[in-house]
């Protein structure tokens, strides 16, 4: 049975949506509550490690019509999982060679059935700066100006999607050093 809540949290690569979601998750743990997180991006990674992917920042260099494939077994096992509220960290869209690839296409969102969108932003250079201090992953190199430009990107494709599944979204800014805060906001937005 699908969960009550399933939430789709986005933001464009190191602004902090995994961050926010593990903060997010102590919090609701300290309450008693019980949720389930799913980072779309690892259900991705399991697929593909069948093909010998070992990295995940290696998936959105694969052939679109391979990122497609694993996408959509993602989404499925995802939406398999019991639960009352499962939480998925994932992306509005992924830069790819090709451009810019929908993270959340209409087949993708007719199997997750969002009910509440949380769109992540935070300053660009603070965005940039936590790209370049992040030792733990390949993050693609980019301008401040293409920062910029992905988010309002960002802004406008997940206004797309809250209209196509009739679910809300709530923007949150990730401030510097202030990532409980950020959470608290999430935990109101969704009345968890
Ligand atoms: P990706 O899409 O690539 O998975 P992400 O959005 O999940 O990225 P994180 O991995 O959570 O981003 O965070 C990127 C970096 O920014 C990490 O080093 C993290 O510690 C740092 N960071 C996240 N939020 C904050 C914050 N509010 N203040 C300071 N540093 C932060
Ligand atoms: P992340 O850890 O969130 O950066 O996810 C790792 C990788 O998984 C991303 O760089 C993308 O290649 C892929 N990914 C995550 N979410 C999606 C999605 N909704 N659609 C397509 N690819 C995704
Ligand atoms: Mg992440």
């Amino acid at each position: 049975m699908a969960a009550a809540k399933r939430i789709v949290i986005v933001g464009i690569p190191g602004v902090g949506k995994t961050s926010l979601v593990n903060t997010i998750v102590e919090k609701i743990k300290s309450s008693g509550k019980t949720v389930l997180v799913k980072s779309f991006g690892s259900a991705m990674l399991e697929e593909a490690r069948r093909n010998g992917i070992r990295d995940r920042d290696v998936i959105r260099c694969l052939p679109t019509k391979e990122q497609e494939n694993l996408q959509r077994t993602a989404a499925e096992r995802i939406a398999n999982e019991e639960c009352d509220v499962i939480i998925i960290d994932t992306h509005a869209f992924i830069s790819t060679t090709s451009g810019y690839y929908p993270g959340l296409p209409e087949n993708i969102l007719r199997i997750l059935k969002p009910t509440n969108y949380i769109s992540v932003s935070a300053k660009p250079e603070e965005i940039y700066n936590r790209r370049m201090n992040d030792p733990t992953r390949n993050r693609d190199l980019v301008t401040m100006n293409i920062i910029k430009q992905e988010l309002d990107l960002q802004a406008a494709v997940i206004s797309a999607c809250s209209v196509v599944s009739g679910s809300p979204v709530k923007p949150i800014v990730n401030r510097e050093g202030r990532l409980v805060e950020a959470a608290n906001d999430v935990i109101r937005a969704i009345g968890l």
